[in-house]
């Protein structure tokens, strides 16, 4: 006789989530005694019908492979010859499938001393399908980091290369005009230093919501750093900088701190673009803006992609080029008015490329001053020139001094004037062959420092002439502040001799005129016609400079010409 529960026992043990089965032996078969909710569950059948099942044939359900090694097993656990510890596939009701199960049964002495097994299951594969299940959710947990940015909670980068080639496509299927908006975050460094990086985090969020409220309805996502990215339908310019104009008020009104607010490269999503592509041409673009306040954004041109390309030649191989003195003396001459002689030479850098042929010093001076590498190169120049004093007199050239050009930032980095002397020590060259030309720009915005090394170049010995005056900084107490040898008028003048009734020309004397009373010799760039040559000996100009007469010239090209039957150049000692 198989052990009776009584009905509090089959309740507790039917009421357990364990899937298990206890069989016990009636009229010398096995028979499932009592089923627990958990096989109930496990099984996805009634308690009734399993119990029909398990009492009719037990492996029915097994796999016939499995019912074979499983049936021998069973009898010997049965007889108490061997423990019951198996696995095997059995088909499963709900899905019709084989499902691995594992069983494992033990002998229970019940309190009337008779014997029972319980037999505890677990299916293995509907197991593998919940560590499936647990691991795709942490892959959706996971995917949801991949997508978003925590701390703004935009989506982040995976997430707009991911999809906004789609909303970019979608924008356009409906007549818009998709483009890729990087905006950075103006100084947002110097935000987290001085107000520390949680501050700098809220700042990032108040500039996610207010993008959200401007760019209602388009793609706003957080890049990298203190970058955002938009796909917007661009319409107009004047849209796009009045968008960015109001979230920049929202910025700095919303913002703990003092900020300026963000800034855009733009590049157009042109059908066929892909978002990838244009994070580049926008970033480019940005670029160009270069943190001037007055700009909101720029849109990227193929021009835009030039410049930059230009500027990382620039950069990449500026250290190259004068080591294997790619970067050239070209000298132009510089003439007394009254007599026509030459009286200087002006020094004028050119790289001399072996692809890309001569490069302007108006594209890399500018990219030299922004990388702080100018020095460099103006140094350079007084060595070069220096070196080329020797050839030049080889070839019956008189000995007249050299203007160089110089930039307020050289100062900053190097003592110039020491580096100088020294240069022209090393040479053998004196001080009065060589003049200092610096802009009227860098005097106007000169810093102590810098006006305490103009009065050391000229206590050591060398000329200051101010270079380009009138080009916008005019400030004619510069005068009364410092004392110059000879102020260069800029080319602007003479190119706009005759327009506004002729005031040029007025203003030109008058300054002519000034600069005699102050004892200031004075000369004038670009002279480029008879009109000019008239005009400025008319008003007793001192010098001139122009490609009227003289172009500026490597040594090279001056030796072919004298060379070749040119005459030389009268020149003033
Ligand atoms: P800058 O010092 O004012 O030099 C005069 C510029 O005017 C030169 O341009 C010269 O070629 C040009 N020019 C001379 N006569 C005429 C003319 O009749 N008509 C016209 N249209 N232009 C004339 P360049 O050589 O292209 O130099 C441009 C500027 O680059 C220079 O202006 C100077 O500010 C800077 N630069 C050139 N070489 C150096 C250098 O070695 N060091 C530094 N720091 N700056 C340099
Ligand atoms: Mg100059
Ligand atoms: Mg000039």
């Amino acid at each position: 006789m198989s052990y009776r529960f009584t009905e509090e026992e089959r309740e507790l043990y039917e009421s357990m989530q364990i899937p298990f089965v206890i069989y016990g032996y009636e009229d010398g078969n096995i028979r499932a005694l009592l089923i627990s909710d958990g096989y109930c569950s496990l099984k996805k059948q009634d308690r009734d019908v399993l119990r029909q099942k398990q009492n009719m044939n037990l492996l029915n359900e097994v796999h016939p492979k499995d019912a074979k090694k499983l049936l021998p097993l069973a009898l010997s656990f049965a007889k108490h010859l061997s423990p019951f510890d198996i696995l095997y596939r059995t088909k499963m009701p709900d899905d019709e499938k084989y499902h691995v199960m594992h069983a494992v049964a033990k002998w229970q002495t019940m309190p009337d001393k008779s014997e029972v097994a319980f037999v505890t299951f677990n299916d293995m594969t509907r197991g593998m399908f919940e560590i499936d299940r647990l691991t795709d959710g942490y892959e959706l947990f996971q995917k949801d980091r991949f997508y978003n940015d925590p701390t703004t909670g935009l989506p982040n980068l995976n997430y707009l290369l991911e999809y906004a080639d789609d909303f970019a496509e979608n924008q356009r299927l409906n007549g818009g005009n998709p483009a890729l908006l990087y905006f950075d975050v103006i100084g947002m460094q110097s935000y987290n230093s001085q107000y520390g990086f949680s501050r700098g985090d809220e700042l990032l969020c108040l500039i996610a919501g207010v993008l959200k409220d401007v760019f209602p309805g388009e793609f706003v996502s957080r890049g990298y750093d203190d970058h955002f990215f938009v796909i917007s339908n661009l319409q107009t310019d004047e849209q796009l900088s009045e968008r960015i104009d109001r979230a920049n008020r929202h910025i700095k009104k919303g913002a703990y701190g003092n900020t300026t607010g963000i800034q855009a490269g733009v590049c157009i999503l042109e059908k066929g673009m892909r978002v990838s592509d244009a994070i580049g041409h926008a970033r480019h673009a940005l670029r160009e803006v270069d943190n001037d306040l007055n700009i909101t954004h720029k849109i990227f041109t193929n021009e835009t992609d030039e410049a930059y390309w230009q500027q990382r030649f620039i950069i990449e191989n500026f250290e190259n080029a004068l080591q294997n003195e790619r970067i050239k003396v070209y000298y132009q001459c510089i003439q007394r008015l009254k007599t026509g002689n030459a009286c200087a030479l002006e020094a004028l850098a050119r790289w001399v490329d072996p692809d890309r042929g001569i490069i302007s010093p108006e594209e890399f001076i500018p990219v030299l001053e922004k990388y702080h590498l100018l020095h460099k190169l103006d140094l350079y120049m007084v060595d070069q020139i220096c070196k080329e004093v020797k050839p030049r007199q080889d070839i019956g050239l008189p000995l007249i001094p050299v203007s160089v050009n110089f930039s307020a930032q050289d100062f900053d980095y190097v003592d110039i004037v020491g580096a100088i002397n020294d240069i022209l020590e090393k040479y053998g060259v004196s001080r009065d062959k060589l003049i200092i030309e610096i802009t009227e720009r860098d005097v106007a915005l000169a810093t102590n420092r810098f006006r305490e090394q103009m009065q050391r170049i000229r206590d050591n010995g060398y000329k200051i002439w101010i270079d380009d005056f009138g080009s916008g900084y005019s400030s004619l107490n510069v005068f009364s502040q410092y004392h110059f040898d000879l102020i260069k008028f800029d080319q602007a003048f003479l190119l706009n001799l005759d327009v506004n009734n002729s005031a040029n020309r007025l203003i030109f004397k008058a300054m002519v005129d000034m600069a005699k009373e102050l004892q200031i010799l004075t000369l004038a760039e670009g002279m480029e016609s008879p009109d000019h040559l008239d005009f400025l000996r008319e008003i007793g100009c001192d010098m001139a400079q122009g490609f009227y007469f003289y172009k500026p010239e490597s040594l090279e090209s001056i030796r072919f010409k004298l060379a070749n039957g040119n005459p030389m150049m009268p020149c003033d000692l």
